[in-house]
């Protein structure tokens, strides 16, 4: 009977494999070393400004808009407020893909939410996979796929492989569509390569929108915060399409003081640190017998290629040091991403991984 039901479901959804999130992955684990999901390994504490919400919230609270606005040097005006960068990629779609008509492109190997938030809502999908090793957009494959594609989603820096994607090569991307489609450049990692930031482009290519974060630089995954930064007329369409409260009080109270001077000090603080356990962790997997090659990285996660990388995974795995597996993705075979933790956590990692090293 219950299969009946499933049958009523859309063709695409019934077809529609989910996100596997780090959470969906490892349910039910606890007192681990977690280094899947490129969150921050250390907590903020925060206090409850706000006591009551009998009352809804502003749909896009005006403090919060002009604290971001502040941060991230862009007016107030080209703001909006998500429920994390994920739901901004989403609203992108919502609002301009005609279904079964239009067509998004991405670059793989990369974030996966792009291509998934295309599907459910049956917009064509165009992969145009990045220069193997390099992971450097191919321009030119993009440039001849444009046809009936609204938008470009390129990360930068990429996860999962960790590289930064030339500037030069974003400008002539904004060049090569303007008029045509808009280029959605995700800087969920930014804050660890912060002068790669686009946001100065703002003005001079309507077609550039900006997608940002709370939830790893800032270490508020949980909190479920992002931001859209546009020009005010793209801000105004996916103000549409957004739901009508999508930022809960608490959420806008944490987010706010998480954007105060000093918290942003802590932020920098911590992504310099995380940095410099990435330059320690890279330089102590490249010592290792068991690690065919170790990815340049600008973020808090490295990608890594293994001899015998299943081993490594699930042996890892059973001892409660959880990495993500990679091999699926196109020109990742045998690659693991390791999220940036503290620097016990490092240690911990390279001890095990020394057992696989031994002749
Ligand atoms: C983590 C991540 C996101 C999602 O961020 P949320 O704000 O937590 O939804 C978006 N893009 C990339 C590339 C990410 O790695």
């Amino acid at each position: 009977m219950i299969d009946d039901f499933i049958k009523l479901a859309r063709n695409n959804i019934q077809k529609l494999e989910p996100y596997q999130s780090a959470r969906r992955i490892g349910e039910g684990r606890s007192g681990d070393i977690w280094l899947n999901a490129n969150e921050s390994p250390t907590s903020v504490f925060f206090k409850l400004k706000k006591k009551s919400f009998n009352r809804y919230p502003e749909c896009q609270p005006k403090e919060l808009i002009s604290y971001y606005a502040n941060y991230a040097n862009v007016s107030c005006d080209q703001v909006l407020v998500t429920r994390g960068a994920d739901e901004g990629i989403e609203l992108l779609i919502k609002a301009f893909c005609e279904p079964g008509k239009d067509a998004i492109i991405y670059c793989p190997p990369t974030y996966d939410m792009y291509g998934i938030n295309a599907r459910i809502h049956g917009v064509k999908i165009k992969e145009i996979p990045t220069i193997k090793d390099s992971w450097q957009l191919d321009l030119l494959n993009i440039k001849s796929n444009l046809n009936s594609v609204k938008l470009v989603y390129i990360c930068n820096p990429n996860n999962p492989t960790g590289n930064i994607i030339l500037k030069q090569d974003l400008i002539s991307l904004l060049k090569m569509t303007l008029g045509h489609c808009l280029i959605i450049i995700d800087e969920a990692y930014i804050e660890f390569s912060p002068q790669e930031s686009m946001t100065r482009y703002l003005n001079a290519y309507p077609n550039l929108v900006i997608l940002r974060t709370l939830s790893k630089a800032f270490a508020l995954a949980g909190i479920r915060c992002g931001f859209a930064l546009a020009k005010k007329n793209i801000i105004n369409i996916l103000n549409k399409v957004i739901a009508p409260y999508p930022i809960s009080i608490p959420v806008a109270d944490i987010a706010i003081q998480s954007l105060e001077t000093d918290y942003i000090e802590f932020m920098k603080n911590r992504v310099f640190d995380l940095n410099s356990n990435r330059v320690f962790l890279m330089n102590e997997l490249n010592k290792l017998a068991c690690v065919e090659k170790v990815f340049e990285s600008h973020a808090n996660y490295i990608l890594v290629q293994f001899f015998m990388f299943e081993k490594i995974f699930y042996t890892l795995w059973d001892k409660g040091i959880v990495l993500r597996n990679q091999n699926d993705k196109i020109n990742l075979k045998k690659c693991l991403r390791i999220s940036i933790g503290t620097r016990l956590e490092c240690f911990r990692l390279i001890q095990e991984l020394q057992f696989f090293s031994k002749k």
